[in-house]
């Protein structure tokens, strides 16, 4: 039986034991290139697809693309149309336009999942072609008493009419105070400061990402995609919701009090989050000057395996400080245990403990604790190691026996002289030629059984 936890009961829970398990992930704002920090909220579904599969049980996942009305700020307090969409500002600032930026960006999240061995949602809804199910939510939330249109045309949900309004992160309403600094911007045709807007009207400024409505011409806050999406993939009933930490107000809050007033039963089974990842100590943010993208890393010398394999060695309610150094030793690991990957056969004597490992709330450091275990046995033959290496890192996907490198021609032509150099014993021409091969941007091993290639790390 397989235990997450979850946020809103604040207790690990398991999801149903049979049948798909269905799974809704928060997927990237497709307005800038993911950085690690996405990456490692992005890996937790895939984390609970492996764990399930460790337990022959069937996954479903469905990621959205959020490509209009995630304002600059969404909080509960400014839903003002004076911040501005995410999507549009940065079509601006690189003279695109908004779906162009779009296309452009998600096709970049796809890529660096891949990389990162993240298996590709089963579905991947984008926002702005599922308007018509805004829509059609809205409306329903109106007949129900739940969503008001305001003054100003734009369509508000009613917090105080959802009760339990809070569950999720236990900012309860009446904590909610209005922020003294945003007073001045508070949108006044909202009933309650705790209210946010589902349908926001606007004027012509805006020319893009724009639709026409029964309320008039507008765009979706960015809560209410979710809703949309999430009931249309799945119905009334989800069994995991996935996100970074910060989701959980007010994004998860929303979604969830939306959901809920529409189907009229707890949506949601399990709310399970990310912590935040630091870099070198700091927050992962455009503001602080501090983003790194997987790009940095590869271009560093440092495979996405490794990345994935720092990530696994942190438990995901866990924060995480990544540092450059915590991947070059993550780099070194992957490279030494690639290299003992001596055929493509298993042996699953380990599978039960890591499967284990994942049943218990995905604790995947203690499952790459196993591996390191099993390296240093003595009480197996180095094959048997190799194998079983083989099994558990495909159980974590880490998949060490994919082909990483591609070595120019001309490198191994140098390391193939080198070699006759050191059989000639002429060390001056080896030298030589180790020096070309660092120049290349590679370096050499020898290892007992030959000369192994490997990439030169260069921080930047
Ligand atoms: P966004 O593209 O901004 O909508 O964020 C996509 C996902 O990344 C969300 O689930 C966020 O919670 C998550 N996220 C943002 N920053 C970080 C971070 N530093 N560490 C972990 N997850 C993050
Ligand atoms: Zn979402």
């Amino acid at each position: 039986m397989i235990r997450i936890y979850d946020t809103k009961s604040r207790t690990l829970g398991s999801p149903p034991a049979s049948g798909q398990v269905r799974i809704y992930a928060c997927g990237p704002t497709v307005y800038r290139d993911v950085h690690l920090g996405n990456l490692r909220s992005f890996l937790l579904p895939d984390l609970i697809r492996l764990a399930l599969a460790a337990h022959d049980a069937d996954s479903f996942i469905v990621q959205n693309i959020t490509d209009v009305g995630h304002m600059a700020d969404d909080s509960n307090l400014d839903t003002s149309d004076s911040t501005e969409d995410k999507m549009l500002k940065q079509a601006a600032a690189e003279k695109l336009s908004a779906l162009e930026i779009a296309r452009k960006y998600e096709l970049g999240f796809f890529q660096d999942i891949t990389a990162l061995n993240i298996r590709t949602p089963d579905q991947t809804p984008r926002a702005s072609e599922t308007i018509e199910s805004m829509i059609n939510v809205i409306q329903k939330l109106m007949d129900k008493g739940f969503a008001y249109q305001g003054e100003n045309g734009s369509v508000y949900f009613d917090a105080t009419k959802y009760e339990s309004y809070g569950a999720i992160s236990g900012n309860t309403l009446e904590q909610l105070k209005p922020g003294h600094r945003l007073l001045d911007e508070i949108d006044e045709t909202k009933r309650f400061h705790g209210d946010w807007a589902l349908w926001k009207i606007t004027d012509n400024r805006r020319s893009e990402l724009t639709w026409q409505t029964p309320w008039g011409v507008g765009f979706p806050g960015w809560h209410i995609e979710c809703t949309a999406m999430c009931l249309d993939a799945f119905g009334d009933q989800v069994d995991i919701h996935t996100g970074g930490i910060d989701l959980r107000f007010p994004h998860h809050e929303n979604e969830r009090a939306q959901s809920n007033a529409i189907v009229g039963k707890e949506v949601v089974g399990q709310w399970v989050h990310a912590e935040h990842l630091l870099f070198e100590g700091r927050k992962m943010s455009k503001s602080t000057n501090n983003v790194v993208l997987l790009r940095d890393v590869i271009d560093a010398g440092i495979s996405p395996a490794a990345v994935r394999l720092a990530f696994l060695e942190h438990h995901y309610r866990q924060q995480l400080n990544l540092t450059w150094d915590t991947l070059v030793a993550a780099e070194t690991t992957i490279a030494r245990w690639s290299d003992s990957i001596v055929s493509d056969q298993y042996n699953h004597a380990i599978s039960d403990q890591i499967t284990e490992h994942l049943a218990d709330n995905l604790d995947t450091p203690t499952a790459i604790m196993a591996i390191r275990g099993l390296e240093k046995s003595l009480a197996k033959s180095p094959k048997e190691r190799s194998m079983m290496l083989n099994a558990a890192s495909r159980m974590l996907g880490l998949d060490l026996a994919k082909p990483k490198l591609v070595i120019d021609d001309s490198v191994i032509k140098l390391v193939q002289e080198r070699e006759i150099a050191r059989a000639n014993k002429d060390f001056n021409l080896s030298d030589q030629l180790r020096d070309q091969i660092t120049t290349a941007g590679y370096w050499v091993n020898d290892t007992s059984s030959g000369p192994v290639i490997r990439r030169s790390i260069k921080l930047p």
